[in-house]
């Protein structure tokens, strides 16, 4: 807009949250010129000593690459990332076997959350229309204004106005509560029963301890074990289990006991006094599931990433959601010119089907990760789906790949991954009855000699008797 007489005045858009999607939204929004400024609670994370995230490291695939290459930062995140080709499952004795997730070439990457959340600073700061405000809590907000209210560490105030009010502050967003006072948002939470804790397992000279391309899984059905590699040669664990079984262990001895039932082949690699200490660090961590919409009041406020719709963590795609949150905001905003009436509209209508999807896909996963990996016919079909997606590339793609290998939406992805599901269970069907039928017809046209079948028959009977006997 041109202001009579001045230069051109863009409108002020204001991020709330400096996490991981607050921090690269701020860049999308710099790029378009906007006023940017950018209110974080915390201190500034590069300055900080530790950084406490909701994980140490976490899985970026296309989506979220899609979103970073955007702002032109997908090559620096990518080279400090480490790819993971597949999952690598372990038995409980102690045998580990690969599954992996697409086609040769395909993976995706463990990331670490601090520098990425940092990066993802840096490069915000990088654009002159953009500013930083760190130690900013938001405390109240008004939707009919836009003035927000933040208090500091010191407990000083400061009130704030805004032409668009982008919450990006997360699962508990402070945003979000202006919303639930209104008619008509719709919203839910869900708190699964376990919980999660990190561990860490340190290289052995020098060197990883395990193989260092995989996403590293301990299924064991109610419960399961995580690792993805970092930089550092170390890899971060996460135990994810029912609250009350990480309660039932309170000494040192019953956490080695457990591990000693579940997880032998970890106890060296972790180290037993690692293990003893570091299981009481910290109490397991609850994870929460959270739908809602619309996801935008008027034209003056809009939530996005987990503010939107915080999802659980079995899926791999909570992050990498929020960053595809930004480019379908800014494709939107390029289809209705940066009209805040009609964009906000628009991406609520489009955007809340796709990301209550990965929620509920997300759940789902939940399950698939602990238990359905340990399945024949789980792994059976996942070679049926990866064969016939290598014979028909364009007819059959697994979900896994639809999800974390394109940007198809996440909505579609179900409908068709359902689709799929009842051809191909239709088809193995169809087949079995098939070769059974005509095994039969078989049989009936060229009886076979009774006689020749019997003696096979008799030897085989005899050998069974005698190894019973000895
Ligand atoms: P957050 O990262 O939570 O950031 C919110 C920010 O807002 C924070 O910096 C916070 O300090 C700030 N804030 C909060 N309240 C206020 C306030 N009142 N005023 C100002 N600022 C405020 N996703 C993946 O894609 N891949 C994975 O492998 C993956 N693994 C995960 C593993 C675990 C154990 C968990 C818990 C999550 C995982 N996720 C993963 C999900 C991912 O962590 C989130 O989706 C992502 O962090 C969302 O980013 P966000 O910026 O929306 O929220």
């Amino acid at each position: 807009e041109e202001s009579p007489g001045g230069p051109s005045q863009k409108k002020v858009v204001a991020v709330v949250g400096g996490g991981l999607v607050g921090a690269l939204n701020a860049c999308f929004f710099a790029k378009r010129g906007f006023d940017v400024e950018l209110f974080e609670t915390r201190e500034d994370i590069r300055q900080a000593k530790i950084v406490r995230g909701r994980s140490i490291n976490l899985a970026l695939s296309h989506r979220g690459r899609q979103a970073l290459k955007h702002v032109g930062m997908e090559e620096k995140i990518v080279s400090q990332g480490i790819p993971m080709h597949a999952r690598m499952i372990h038995s409980l004795n102690g045998k580990q076997s690969p599954i992996p997730y697409g086609k040769k070439g395909q993976y995706i990457l463990s990331v670490d959350r601090a520098n990425l959340n940092k990066e993802l600073l840096t490069a915000a700061e990088t654009y002159p229309n953009t500013k930083l405000n760190f130690d900013r809590k938001l405390q109240d907000w008004s939707a009919e204004t836009g003035l927000m209210t933040f208090v500091r560490s010191d407990g000083s105030e400061e009130q704030v106005e805004a032409d668009l009010i982008v919450g990006c502050d997360g699962a508990f967003s402070a945003i979000r509560k202006q919303f639930l006072r209104r008619s008509r948002f719709n919203y839910s939470q869900t708190y699964i029963p376990h919980g999660y804790m990190e561990l860490t397992m340190p290289p052995i000279n020098g060197e990883f301890a395990m193989k260092p391309n995989y996403l590293h899984i301990w299924p064991r059905n109610t419960f399961m074990m995580i690792a993805l590699p970092n930089l550092d040669k170390t890899f971060t664990c996460t135990l994810f289990m029912p609250f009350e079984e990480f309660e039932k262990i309170t000494t040192g001895d019953e956490v080695i006991e457990f591990f000693q039932k579940y997880f032998p082949d970890a106890i060296p690699l972790i180290g037993v006094d690692a293990l003893k200490r570091d299981y009481f660090r910290l109490p397991a961590q609850a994870m929460v599931s959270v739908k809602c919409s619309p996801y935008h009041i008027g034209s003056k406020c809009v939530l996005m990433g987990d503010a939107a719709h915080a999802v659980v963590p079995f899926y791999g795609q909570g992050m990498n959601a929020g960053f595809e949150d930004c480019i379908v905001f800014d494709e939107i905003m390029e289809q209705f010119n940066e009209d805040f009436s009609a964009v906000l509209p628009e991406y609520t209508r489009v955007r809340v089907p796709d990301d209550h999807a990965i929620a509920d896909l997300a759940m789902y996963n939940y399950i698939e990760m602990r238990a359905h990996v340990n399945s024949k016919w789980f792994l059976f079909r996942k070679h049926i789906d990866n064969l016939l997606h290598f014979l028909m590339p364009k007819t059959i793609i697994p979900l896994y790949t639809m999800v974390t290998f394109t940007r198809t939406r996440y909505h579609e992805a179900v409908a068709r991954w359902h689709w799929q599901d009842r051809v191909i269970n239709r088809g193995l069907l169809f087949s079995a009855t098939g070769a059974l039928l005509g095994g039969s017809f078989l049989l009936i046209k060229n009886p076979p000699d009774i006689n020749k079948l019997l003696v096979p028959a008799e030897k085989m009977w005899s050998r069974l008797v005698a190894l019973r006997t000895s």
